[in-house]
């Protein structure tokens, strides 16, 4: 039976890796949707190549460009946000959420509530608003399967364990770019310098936020809100090999650890196939070759995004929306050369510290509206203190 698949954010990291996977079984799916951001190159080729019946382009001034490249396929063509969100409720029976921000929110969660299962690489969505795609996967019987590695390797470490007799999880990070680099170096960090991984091949955003480890602060809460489990049995451990994905550990001292090499083909093969396990194209770990793994424990000067993270999940409510957008924007601040490297964190702090403080707007009931307000205002005063450089 072929299945109904969806991509959005096709043209990116984890949309092309996820569509070498499917390419290699064409016959197994039909693409309804796939979407990108405005590589309109990138996208036609794969909408021809895949037969899919739509694609959009999220940046509205390129539709006439990518109607001119798709002439003659049968394929349709779409641009803007109103496309995007209209592909998203096109029915499908699997959709990979891989759109980088708060700007996969929305499409993955109109996904989840047509029924579809969900593929989420999008952490943003789980930060912003986990206990809404959550509540839509259980309402309407679609499945919410992570794609984060850290999190795909604790969903299968769960696998028939018992929630209550989990002591803790440990989700392991390379430390990016300047990991080793001397603390008074980092203030004069570029931004070329930042999206260079040591381990992994991903987008520019999430491969700065690695060194910034704001991507692992996303993890933190990104592991909270999916599977539940209170703040303090969440822990970082820096693993500079990035070949254990995460640890589970039982009250019984067992500690589980899923181990592989780092690409994400892995964990985007797994939620394609689940609940099955299917031949994958990753390289076979030789762990004699590999000799020795190495762990040590993250600097809180060096990293101090991991601080901000537990003071979101202790305040939980829309305070993840506002720590995804004032980092969101202190992030374009940095690559556009406005401020510097150490100044990110600080720039978030303080968003946090002016919105928390503001009545009604971090407990306000959680919906994709109030998500949208804390998101919007926290642009706004990260932007105001970002011009102050
Ligand atoms: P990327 O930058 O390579 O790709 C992002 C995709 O989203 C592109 O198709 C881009 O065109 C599109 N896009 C960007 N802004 C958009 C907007 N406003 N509206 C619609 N589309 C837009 O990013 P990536 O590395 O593939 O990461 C995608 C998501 O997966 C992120 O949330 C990231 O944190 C997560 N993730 C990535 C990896 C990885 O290995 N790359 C691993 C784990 C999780
Ligand atoms: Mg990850």
């Amino acid at each position: 039976m072929t299945r109904r698949i969806s991509i959005f954010g096709a043209t990116g990291s984890i949309g092309q890796n996820t569509i070498d996977l499917i390419a290699r079984d064409p016959d197994a799916y039909q693409v309804v949707a796939l979407t990108g951001g405005a590589n309109v190159a990138q996208l036609a080729a794969d909408a021809r190549r895949l037969n899919a019946d739509i694609a959009v382009l999220a940046d509205e001034t390129r539709l006439e460009d990518l109607r001119a490249a798709l002439a003659g396929s049968g394929v349709e063509a779409a641009a803007g946000r109103a496309a995007l969100i209209e592909a998203a409720t096109r029915p499908a029976d699997w959709v990979m959420s891989a759109i980088v921000g708060a700007a996969g929110l929305e499409p993955g969660l109109r996904a989840l509530q047509q029924g579809a299962d969900l593929a989420l690489a999008n952490k943003e969505s789980m930060v912003c608003a986990g206990p809404l795609m959550l509540q839509a996967a259980r309402a309407h019987g679609g499945r919410l399967l992570p794609v984060d590695s850290e999190h795909s390797a604790v969903f299968q470490a769960l696998i028939g364990e018992d929630l209550s007799e989990v002591e803790r999880i440990i989700i392991t990070a390379s430390g990016g770019a300047f990991r080793d680099w001397p603390l008074e170096d980092l203030a004069k960090a570029t931004p070329q310098q930042a999206a260079t991984h040591p381990n992994w091949d991903m987008g520019q955003r999430i491969t700065i936020d690695s060194a910034s480890m704001f991507n692992k602060a996303l993890e933190l809460i990104e592991t909270k809100e999916f599977f539940g489990v209170d703040a303090s049995k969440i822990e970082v451990v820096v693993h500079p090999e990035s070949m254990i994905h995460a640890l589970v550990g039982f009250n019984d001292g067992a500690l589980m650890a899923h181990v592989g090499p780092p690409d994400m083909r892995h964990a985007i093969g797994y939620a394609l196939h689940y609940p099955q396990r299917r031949t994958l194209p990753v390289e076979r770990l030789d762990l004699v070759r590999l000799g020795a793994l190495t762990f040590r424990a993250p600097c809180d000067q060096r990293w101090p995004a991991l601080r901000l993270a537990r003071e979101v999940m202790d305040q939980g409510g829309l305070s993840g929306a506002v720590f995804n957008a004032a980092k969101e924007s202190a992030l374009d601040a940095f690559i556009a050369g406005q401020i510097g490297f150490t100044r990110m964190s600080e720039v978030v702090e303080e968003v946090l510290n002016r919105l928390s403080s503001q009545p009604g707007l971090i407990d306000a009931e959680l919906t994709l509206d109030t998500v949208a307000n804390a998101d919007h205002l926290a642009r706004q005063e990260a932007r105001q203190i970002c011009a102050n450089g």
